[in-house]
């Protein structure tokens, strides 16, 4: 994104939406040409996510950046250095809170911030620091993926193992991707009226 703003003034970009509906693709093709264009660029993940690699985000679909692990927020602020331009974060969703005032103070620094994460959990609720984030954001990037059951974009996670943890960090089969009508809260009998409003 070219910076609409004059002077060194930066902001708050958010890629979110279900598992699998391509938020890490889309802020590694981000990130991506902001290295092309030589911008110095530093990625973050949560250690929590440490399932394909420790050391690069890697999407569904194979593709790679290297990144950094970090604990919590005040890692990455910690982190990020004076000249640093463009900074991404994937699995948002998996920092605490105070990564809204983070984001925001490199964002009034100048900086470009990127993040990406699950704006649902496994029950259908917000996940936050996500809304938060979104609200604060400059750039906001719904991405959906498609139901696995129907073929209709899916906009939510179904968890496929039973747990009422909200954070059961994905192993292979753990979940899947469901549009609104095939979605069903863990838990919870619901009677769906399909074709009715
Ligand atoms: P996210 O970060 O949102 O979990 P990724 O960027 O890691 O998503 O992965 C997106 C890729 O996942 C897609 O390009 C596709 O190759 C793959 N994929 C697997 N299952 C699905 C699905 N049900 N819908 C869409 N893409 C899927
Ligand atoms: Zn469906």
């Amino acid at each position: 994104m070219n910076s609409p703003f004059r002077g060194n003034v930066g902001w708050v970009e958010v890629i979110c939406g279900s598992m699998f509906s391509g938020k890490s693709e889309e802020l590694i093709r981000r990130l991506r040409r902001a290295q092309i264009a030589r911008q110095r660029v530093q990625i973050f993940k949560p250690r929590m996510d440490d399932r394909y690699d420790i050391d690069h985000i890697v999407s569904h679909s194979e593709l790679r950046i290297k990144s950094q692990l970090v604990s919590n927020s005040q890692e990455v602020w910690e982190a990020v250095e004076a000249r640093t331009e463009v900074i991404g974060i994937d699995e948002v969703q998996f920092l605490d809170e105070e990564i809204v005032v983070v984001c925001d103070k490199l964002a009034n620094m100048g900086k470009r911030v990127i993040v990406a994460g699950l704006d649902k959990d496994y029950m259908g609720r917000p996940f936050e620091p996500v809304p938060q984030l979104l609200a604060t954001a400059e750039y906001i990037t719904k991405t959906l993926a498609i139901c696995v059951r129907c073929g209709n974009p899916a906009n939510y996670t179904q968890r496929l193992i039973d747990s009422d943890q909200r954070i059961v960090v994905g192993a292979e089969g753990a979940y899947e991707a469901r549009c609104r009508r095939c979605f069903e809260v863990p838990g919870q009998v619901v009677e769906k009226m399909a074709g009715r409003p």
